[in-house]
């Protein structure tokens, strides 16, 4: 049974705007690290509040561990669910030390036992030998992991995460990312976090629900809503895509680009999805024409670091086009288009 369940939650901050969070239902499962993705005002921080017993729903259920904490007549206030929270600006007490933040939360317990727990706790995190420090003293990142061990020391049944790592600078986002995943995952933490950052939800949540206008768009893992977008606006959400018609025949569809093979089975008029790493483009240094080859012309290059992305036009089409950036294609430069990879099919209407 799932652990946490949000099960079709609405919130209108004010009576005739427009919904923030529409009917939005989502289940997390034990130990799992759940990320909601979506553009800015989509609804992700709403969503946390409702859980989190900051804000009210005006219609929907809300159950974690088999109880209601939100539903017909009922409502939990936020210190009896159950629920840690560690804000985008980790929100620590300035006038506590390390020790004395974390402890906060343990008031139930001995002095002696919550100190007890308070250490573990960022001993885990690495941050034993800081326990007497104030916060002001220590980075960001560790600033960070005081926040967390502060939410989780009382042992909470959800971990929420609001931007965990959006204050950190790029080099030590990715190694935290890393860090706090593998602490989190060693507790077997059940945690929903919020991010705008596509590559950081896809390294940090082992499901992902791309948000869209207060609704889950799409729930799955990673790979599987990366490889098999419901939508362009999923596709385009994480990493960009070329959008273009087809007619399907079952395992392929008949396009502008020719028949390209599709995932799954495509019948009448679809919309494509065609991820710029499934094409690629070889210089077309030949003098002799390659028969049924796809010409194209290099409109811009644009370097990333471990790729290049190209737009090119071809077929009456402006496609994205993945690469690798030592390729020596230049704007104005001609190419071959190969098709490398399949298209996925949308569910958006074609026209
Ligand atoms: P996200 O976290 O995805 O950026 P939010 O949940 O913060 O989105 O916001 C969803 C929508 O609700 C946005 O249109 C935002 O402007 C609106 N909103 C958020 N907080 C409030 C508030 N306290 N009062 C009125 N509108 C709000």
């Amino acid at each position: 049974m799932s652990l946490l369940t949000l099960d079709a939650l609405s919130l209108r901050y004010t009576p005739s705007g427009t919904a923030a969070v529409d009917g939005l239902s989502l289940s997390v499962e034990p130990g799992e690290v759940v990320a909601l993705l979506g553009p800015s005002g989509c609804g992700k921080t709403t969503t946390l509040r409702l859980v989190a017993g900051f804000e009210r729903p005006g219609a929907g259920t809300l159950t974690l561990d088999g109880r209601v904490l939100v539903g017909p007549g009922a409502f939990v206030p936020p210190e009896q669910r159950s629920v840690g929270m560690v804000f985008q600006d980790y929100a620590l007490f300035p006038h506590l030390s390390v020790l004395e933040n974390v402890t906060f939360g343990l008031s139930k317990l001995s002095r002696r036992e919550a100190e007890d727990k308070a250490r573990a706790m960022l001993t885990l995190f690495g941050l034993g030998e800081f326990a007497s420090r104030m916060p002001h003293s220590l980075s960001g990142g560790q600033q960070q992991r005081v926040a967390l061990s502060r939410a989780l020391a009382p042992g909470p049944r959800v971990l929420l995460l609001d931007e965990p790592f959006s204050s950190l600078d790029s080099g030590l986002r990715a190694s935290t990312r890393i860090e706090v995943r593998r602490v989190l995952k060693s507790l077997g933490a059940t945690v929903v976090l919020v991010t705008h950052d596509q590559g950081e939800a896809m390294a940090f949540a082992d499901r992902l629900a791309v948000m869209r206008a207060g609704k889950v768009e799409q729930v799955g893992t990673p790979e599987s809503v990366y490889s098999a977008p419901r939508t362009a606006f999923v596709a385009y959400f994480l990493g960009g895509t070329n959008l273009l018609p087809g007619m399907g025949f079952g395992g392929g569809a008949r396009t502008v680009l020719g028949n390209l093979p599709v995932m799954g089975q495509a019948k009448g008029k679809v919309l494509l999805s065609l991820r710029p790493e499934s094409l690629r483009l070889v210089p077309d240094t030949d003098s002799v024409a390659v028969g049924g080859a796809l010409r194209a012309e290099v409109l811009s290059r644009e370097f990333q670091g471990p790729s290049a992305e190209y737009t090119v036009a071809c077929g009456g089409m402006e496609l994205v086009v993945r690469g690798a950036p030592e390729l020596s294609l230049r704007p104005g430069d001609r190419a071959r288009l190969e098709i490398v990879g399949k298209a996925g099919v949308l569910a958006d209407s074609p026209d």
